[in-house]
């Protein structure tokens, strides 16, 4: 079984790998927590999950019907909040256990919101613009009773951008005969995005990874980087890294990736990209395989691609002292305990890619307000809430003597299961 597919496969208690491991993580650190064991499901379970299926009619006269979810894990700090995907490998466990990862990232940089995912089984490379419209109209409208401004807010995930937003925002707007623009967050700047939300992950990584290497007394200018994933976040991750010195020595997109120890022009090879949507052939760097990527020579790996790309197969491999999560999940249980004890440091996924969320809450109070903020303001708020969230993770690894996830993990659950305790069971 290749590694692309590994995670689907259903494991013993009938759930796929990716849930299991999202679950794995979770309780290790709730049993070592001194919480309520009968909270446990509560706060492990989604609260709902809604599937549904969504026929559109494709530009060649046919309808292929398609299937979305949406679950919501989480809600006792907030609205529900997270991402939409597009994706062929997208399936309820992938969506439940992005879910859960979306409550403790919220939790864990103190935003108000609970936790939830969606997601749409499709290939947004091969949809039209017209059928990826129609398609985002008809899930918009499937997943309607349970979004909205003040229930769930998503946001782009893999394979959404500002204009799939645009397209949620309007369906919603026209089928409750009002403006609601706090209804999706990642919207573009016209329609009452926020400045620098598209960057927003990358730039949390960057953050993450700056005032890591802070406290080893290193700057970025002295480190080599290797970047799995040049979509949202690898591009703007390795753009901002660049721009401050680091050499990124590799990137890599679905096809394969590419290698120079000397440093990438990462400018030359966005172009590229967005001109041929792969960076095979790019001239000006070696090509190699995406495993390459991963286990070259390097001082920090990004791995901003997809779920459980870093296995216990490839984890021996990699020669980097630090893997900074931009991706979701993106460490299997197995590969984080084979790195913990090759003495890598992990920056976890809901602290290191916090911080799109961060600025889409900046976007949806913006919105609220009125009252919007310049670039400036953004990026200023926006490494503030970084910073806040690494000093106190920093802190209680300190204090536990423990890793970074489980001192993040340690921190976000212990604010959900507070607020949930004291808002009680309902009925
Ligand atoms: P994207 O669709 O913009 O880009 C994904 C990139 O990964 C593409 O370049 C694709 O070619 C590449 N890729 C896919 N599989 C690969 C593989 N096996 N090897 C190498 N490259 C591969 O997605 P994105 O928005 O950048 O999201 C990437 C990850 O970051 C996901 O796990 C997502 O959940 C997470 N994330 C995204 C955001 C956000 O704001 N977009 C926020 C937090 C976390």
């Amino acid at each position: 079984m290749d590694q692309k597919t590994d995670h689907l496969i259903p494991g013993p208690q009938g759930h796929s790998k990716f849930w299991q491991n999202a679950h794995l993580y979770f309780d290790r650190v709730y049993a070592t927590m001194n919480l309520d064991p009968l909270w446990r499901a509560v706060l492990s379970t989604p609260k709902r999950v809604l599937t549904v299926s969504c026929p559109v009619k494709m530009d060649n006269g046919g309808i292929q019907v398609f299937t979305g979810y949406r679950a919501q894990h989480n809600n006792a700090r907030g609205p529900f909040k997270g991402g939409i995907r597009y994706d062929d490998a997208v399936n309820m466990d992938e969506v439940m256990a992005l879910a859960m990862l979306q409550t403790w990232k919220n939790a864990l940089v103190d935003l108000p919101y609970g936790g939830a995912k969606g997601g749409v089984v499709c290939d947004p490379r091969k949809l039209s613009m017209g059928e990826k419209e129609r398609l985002t109209r008809r899930y918009t409208s499937e997943i309607m009773p349970i979004i909205g401004p003040m229930q769930d807010i998503p946001a782009p995930d893999a394979g959404t951008d500002g204009q799939i937003m645009a397209w949620v925002l309007d369906t919603y707007s026209m089928m409750v005969g009002q403006q609601s623009l706090g209804v999706v967050t990642g919207k573009p700047v016209t329609l009452g995005g926020s400045v620098g939300r598209e960057e927003a992950t990358g730039r949390g990584v960057m953050n993450i990874l700056r005032k890591f290497l802070a406290t080893q007394n290193k700057k970025l200018e002295e480190v080599r980087i290797a970047i799995q994933g040049f979509g949202n976040v690898g591009s703007h991750a390795a753009r901002l890294l660049a721009e401050r010195g680091a050499t990124i020595v590799a990137i890599s997109a679905k096809e394969g990736g590419l290698y120079d120890e000397s440093g990438i022009d990462i400018e030359a090879a966005t172009r590229y990209y967005k001109e041929n949507g792969v960076l095979t052939d790019f001239p000006g760097a070696d090509a190699v395989s995406n495993e390459e990527v991963l286990t070259c020579e390097c001082d920090v790996l990004i791995p901003a691609a997809m779920e459980s790309t870093i296995d216990a197969t490839v984890a021996p491999h990699i020669k980097a002292r630090i893997v900074c999560e931009g991706a979701n999940g993106p460490t299997t249980p197995e590969a984080d305990e084979i790195l913990r004890d090759n003495g890598v440091t992990v920056l976890p996924d809901i602290l290191a890619n916090a911080g799109g969320v961060t600025v889409s809450y900046f976007e949806w109070v913006q919105g609220l307000e009125n009252f919007f903020w310049d670039i400036q303001k953004v990026q200023d708020e926006l490494q503030r809430v970084m910073e806040r969230a690494f000093d106190q993770v920093n802190a209680k690894a300190d204090e536990a003597d423990c890793d970074y996830r489980t001192a993040a993990y340690t921190i976000a659950i212990s604010r959900v299961a507070e607020a949930s305790r004291l808002r009680g069971l309902f009925p």
